[in-house]
């Protein structure tokens, strides 16, 4: 398989598929350039070599075309941090795009319009009548797949090398993000430098695994974390469990949990992983205490109570000091530390307190050589707010991506390019 710091970019013209997928506000400017800046070493790389650059990337969910959604927004800012003036297609197909594909010289760069301005990026059929039948939205579907084709064909043909580097859409089988790969040799297809450094730290921790593996699953609730868990599950020796989703567990053994968060159809799939851990000997830790409040709000009321005898009128938002202590134990006696969400609202101040004590046992633990990964929105939002993102190895761009991984399947984007 070929690679991004093998490859002669030089007399190229590169087609990169990036996640520019960022925030903007109501006037339309970037609030957050993480996802920019996490492609420039991979742009660089190219430019260097004396290839000319052609990005390609969705921006929003639009159904159609629309102003508020083009790139030409995230155009300047592109520009400025690459250094170089970046020429902007007002269609990522057709005419304008092909001209000035075609153009290119070394050490120029092309961004393409909004990708998703066309329902065939994703392959999906838009603007399905209410009433329409069975067979009219099949028909939809089927002609939405036909015209993929072409789209894909044309978007390959502007380019002599295609390149990866959007891990963010790599669970989808786009144009752009898989079906592309098909019109490239095995030559001019690879991985850009983000995706992999995250398919790098996906598979340390899962196949290259040093012991003990603990992972630590917090965040809302359990049914979103469902497939994930149950992987893992085949792989750690502890399995911390924490956040919202630990009251339903407690429930479903018994717990008097007050009004914490709680899903009532997942009683029986709690109890089932908790077998399920046992048979596979790993060991489970679903806390003790935790710290509640009277209210959901920062100001409401503090105590700290059993996670079994929650008062009523009371709902447990972080886990207790007691929990604390062994989580932090486990953690700091890892070698190797998955974490996926939070142990309490930390968006409270008055709730922060497990979650920053899990960030820093991470960073304790990294810092006497463990490999830690940190994944999914909120636990990178809680490592960004505690100012220990420098002192982990790894924090994935990857939410949903992320997620698929870890449970296991084989991701579109990743496939296309290296064959599984
Ligand atoms: P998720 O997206 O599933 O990882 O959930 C993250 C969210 O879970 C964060 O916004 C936390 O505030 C929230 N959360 C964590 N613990 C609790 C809890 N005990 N009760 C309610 N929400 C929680």
């Amino acid at each position: 398989m070929q690679t991004i710091d093998h490859f002669d970019f030089s007399g190229k013209k590169t087609f990169v598929r990036v996640d520019f997928n960022v925030p903007l506000d109501e006037q339309l400017n970037i609030t957050d350039d993480t996802r920019i800046r996490s492609a420039l070493p991979t742009l660089k790389k190219i430019l260097k070599d004396g290839g000319s650059l052609i990005i390609a990337t969705h921006l929003g969910r639009p159904k159609k075309a629309s102003d508020k959604l083009s790139l030409k927004h995230v155009l300047p800012h592109i520009s400025k941090l690459l250094g170089v003036e970046v020429q902007f297609a007002n269609n990522c197909v057709g005419e304008d795009a092909e001209a000035k594909a075609a153009a290119l010289q070394p050490g120029e760069v092309l961004l393409l319009e909004n990708l998703r301005f066309h329902a065939e990026e994703e392959g999906k059929p838009r603007n399905i009548a209410d009433n329409a039948t069975d067979e009219e939205i099949a028909a939809a579907k089927k002609a939405v797949k036909e015209s993929q084709k072409e789209f894909t064909k044309k978007l390959a043909t502007l380019a002599d090398v295609y390149v990866n580097d959007a891990f963010g859409t790599a669970h989808r089988a786009h144009a752009s993000t898989a079906l592309i790969a098909e019109h490239f040799d095995a030559d001019s297809k690879m991985f850009g430098f983000l995706m992999q450094k995250e398919i790098n730290a996906v598979e340390k921790v899962m196949k290259d695994t040093e012991r003990p593996f603990t992972a630590i699953m917090g965040g809302a609730k359990v049914s979103s974390k469902i497939d994930i868990i149950n992987n893992l599950l085949d792989s750690v020796d502890n399995l911390i469990i924490a956040g919202g989703m630990s009251y339903t567990f407690a429930k479903a053994f018994g717990g008097k949990i007050g009004n914490s968060l709680v899903e009532d159809d997942k009683l029986d799939l709690a109890k089932e992983l908790v077998e399920k851990a046992k048979k596979k000997g790993v060991n489970l830790l679903l806390g003790t205490d935790a710290k509640i409040g009277d209210s959901f709000s920062n100001d409401a009321k503090t105590g700290f109570a059993s996670v079994k005898e929650i008062p009523d009128g009371w709902l447990g938002l972080d886990i207790g000091p007691d929990t604390i202590e062994e989580f932090v134990e486990v953690i700091k006696n890892s070698k190797t530390i998955l974490w996926n969400g939070p142990t309490g609202v930390f968006e409270f101040e008055n709730f922060e307190d497990g979650t920053r004590a899990v960030a820093e046992a991470i960073a304790e633990a990294t810092n006497k050589g463990a490999f830690s990964l940190i994944g999914g929105g909120d636990s990178v939002a809680a490592i960004n707010k505690f100012n220990l993102a420098d002192q982990v190895s790894y924090v994935s761009t990857g939410g949903g991506a992320l997620l698929e991984f870890m449970e296991g399947k084989e991701l579109p984007g990743i496939k296309a390019i290296r064959g599984y």
